[in-house]
C-alpha cells in the first residue's frame, strides 16, 4: 500500500532560531523527510534567521550535518540532501534590534504562503511578532508557530496570548504541543469516532478509570536552570497529559475542523474538578550510586520543584462523573513509556468464580517508544484442566498491521508543519485552551506552595515514590506497570 500525499501550495517559511537545537534536531529533519514523501513543492524556501554571522552555504552546511546528524544514512541520499539544502537561505537577524529585518523582507514573496516559526526562547516571541508586525513582514494570511513554553502560569499566558494577538489574528497562530502531532494521538480520535464498537461504551458507566502515564528515563542533566523554575506540572502535565486527557474524555465533535475539536476539548478543561493536595504526590529523585539526584543538577540545593507528580483528576460532567483519570509523568524512572490506558470495569457477575483475580479489558493507546494499540482481553487457558481464563491482547501494532507504510510513520513535527502549511490549526492548541490549562495546574502549584512540603524522595529507576502507588491503593486499583 503506498501512502498518497498531496504537494502542499509553495511557500516561505522563515525559523527564527535556524541555527538552534530544535530547528537543527526536529523542524529541518521534518520538512526533509516531507520533501522525500513528494509533500513540499519545489518552490518551497526555508529561510534561516539567527543572530549568528554566516553565508547562505554556510548555513546550508551546517543544515547538511544536522541531517547526517539526525537522519540515517541509508535515508538520505546526496541528490535528496542537495535538492533540499538548494531550498534553504539564511539572514543574520537580532530579534532584539534593526540588523537584519529588511534583508528579510526583501527575500519573501508575495504570491506564497508565509509562515514564521519562532523557534527561539518566549522572551523573543513578543519583540518578534511585533517586529514582523510594524516592518510589515507579516500579512493577513501569514501564520506564525510557536512553542512551549506558552507561559509560566495563567497571568503569563494571557500576556502572551494578548502580545500575539495585537499582531496576528487567532486563526494565525499554531500553537505547537508536538503530542497533538503523535500518528496514536490522532488515531485516538479515529479510534472512536470511526467505529461504532467503542463509543457506547466510553463513559463512566463502563470505563472503570483512565491512566495516563508519560514516564522518562533521562533526568534534568543539563537543563537544571530551566526545568527548575518550571518543574513536572509546569513542564508536561499543562500541555502533553492535558492535550492526551481532552482527546480521550472530549465529547465527539460535528466535524474534524479546528474550532468544533477545540471547543470540545475547552468542555473537558472547563470540568475538570480543582484538584486539592490530597489527590497529588510530589517527587524528587534522589541520589543512587553514581546516579546523582536532582538537587546535584540544580543551583538551588533546596529547591522543592517537583521532578514527578502524579494527580488524580475528576471530571464533573454527565459522561464521567465519578470516573477517576489517573495522571503521572516524571523522570528518571524506570522506562521511557507513553500510554493512555482506559480501563473498563469488570462484567457485573462472573460465572467463572474459581478464577480469583478479576481484571477488566483495557484499550492501552501508546504513544511511546513503539506506537500502537492494544486491547487486553480475556479468554479460556487453552487445552483441558478445566476453564482457567487467561489474558490476550488484540494487538494493533501498527507495524504488523500496516506493513511499509507503518515503519515510515511520519514525526510529529513532519504532520505539524505541514498543518501549518496548509492553513489547518485543528491540531494545534487555541489561546483559550491554553489559558484553561493553566488556571488548572495553577490551583494545583499554588496549593503545594501554601502548603509548603517537600516533595517525596523516589529511587532511580523506580515507578516513582511510595505514594503515587498508595493513590490507586486507596481506590481499590493499581497502576500499570512502568515497562516497555
Ligand atoms: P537554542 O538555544 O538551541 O536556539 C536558540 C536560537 O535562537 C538560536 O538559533 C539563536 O541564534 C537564536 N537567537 C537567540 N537570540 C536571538 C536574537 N536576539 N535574535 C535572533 N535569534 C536569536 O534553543 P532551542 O532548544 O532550539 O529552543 C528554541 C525554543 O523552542 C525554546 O523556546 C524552547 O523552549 C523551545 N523548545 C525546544 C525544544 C527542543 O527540543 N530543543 C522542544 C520544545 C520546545
Amino acid at each position: 500500500m503506498v501512502a498518497r500525499v498531496i504537494p502542499v501550495e509553495p511557500f516561505d517559511l522563515v525559523i527564527f532560531g535556524g541555527t538552534g537545537d530544535l530547528a537543527r534536531r526536529k523542524i529541518l529533519p521534518s520538512l526533509f523527510r516531507r520533501m522525500q514523501a513528494g509533500q513540499m513543492p519545489k518552490e518551497a524556501r526555508v529561510i534561516g534567521a539567527a543572530r549568528a554571522k554566516m553565508s547562505r552555504k554556510a548555513y546550508q552546511t551546517l543544515i547538511r550535518e544536522a541531517l547526517e546528524e539526525f537522519i540515517p544514512e541509508a535515508d538520505r541520499p546526496e541528490e535528496d540532501v542537495a535538492a533540499f539544502t538548494g531550498l534553504l537561505d539564511f539572514v543574520t537577524l537580532d530579534a532584539m534590534g534593526d540588523a537584519g529585518w529588511e534583508e528579510l523582507s526583501g527575500k519573501l514573496r508575495q504570491e506564497v504562503v508565509r509562515a514564521f516559526y519562532l523557534s527561539v526562547g518566549p522572551s523573543l516571541f513578543a519583540p518578534i511578532s511585533k517586529a514582523l508586525s510594524v516592518r510589515g513582514l507579516a500579512t493577513n494570511s501569514s501564520r506564525i508557530v510557536v512553542e512551549k513554553p506558552l507561559g509560566h502560569d495563567l497571568a503569563s499566558a494571557e500576556e502572551l496570548n494578548a502580545q500575539l494577538r495585537t499582531c496576528f489574528a487567532e486563526g494565525q497562530i499554531y500553537r505547537i504541543d508536538h503530542y497533538l502531532g503523535k500518528e496514536t494521538v490522532q488515531n485516538l480520535m479515529a479510534l472512536r469516532f470511526a467505529n461504532a464498537l467503542f463509543e457506547p461504551l466510553w463513559n463512566a458507566y463502563h470505563i472503570d478509570h483512565v491512566q495516563i502515564t508519560v514516564a522518562e528515563t533521562i533526568g534534568v542533566e543539563g537543563r537544571g536552570g530551566y526545568y527548575d523554575k518550571s518543574g513536572a506540572v509546569r513542564d508536561m502535565v499543562q500541555n502533553h497529559l492535558m492535550q492526551l486527557l481532552c482527546l480521550t474524555a472530549m465529547e465527539p465533535p460535528s466535524r474534524f475542523e479546528p474550532d468544533a475539536v477545540r471547543d470540545e476539548k475547552l468542555k473537558v478543561i472547563r470540568a475538570l474538578d480543582p484538584v486539592t493536595p490530597a489527590d497529588t504526590v510530589r517527587g524528587q529523585y534522589r541520589a543512587q550510586g553514581d546516579i546523582g539526584s536532582y538537587l546535584d543538577h540544580v543551583e538551588n540545593p533546596n529547591s522543592r520543584t517537583e521532578s514527578f507528580v502524579a494527580i488524580r483528576a475528576e471530571i464533573s460532567n454527565w459522561r464521567w462523573a465519578g470516573t477517576p483519570f489517573y495522571l503521572r509523568t516524571g523522570k528518571k524512572l524506570r522506562a521511557r513509556l507513553s500510554e493512555i490506558a482506559i480501563v473498563f470495569k469488570d462484567v457485573p457477575h462472573s460465572i467463572f468464580p474459581e478464577v480469583e483475580e478479576k481484571r477488566g479489558n483495557a484499550l492501552i493507546i501508546r504513544l511511546q517508544p513503539d506506537e500502537g494499540i492494544t486491547l487486553r482481553m480475556t479468554i479460556k487457558d487453552p487445552g483441558p484442566g478445566g476453564m482457567r481464563l487467561t489474558e490476550v491482547p488484540l494487538d494493533m501494532t501498527f507495524a504488523e498491521a500496516l506493513g511499509d507504510q507503518a515503519s515510515n510513520v511520519p514525526d510529529a513535527y513532519e504532520r505539524l508543519i505541514m498543518d501549518v502549511i496548509r492553513g489547518n490549526q485543528t491540531l494545534f492548541m487555541r489561546g483559550d485552551e491554553v489559558e484553561a490549562a493553566w488556571a488548572w495546574t495553577d490551583q494545583i502549584i499554588d496549593a503545594w506552595e501554601a502548603n509548603g512540603a517537600r516533595p517525596q524522595p523516589y529511587d532511580p529507576g523506580t515507578s516513582g515514590p511510595e505514594d503515587a502507588l498508595a493513590l490507586l491503593h486507596r481506590d481499590g486499583r493499581r497502576w500499570r506497570e512502568i515497562e516497555i
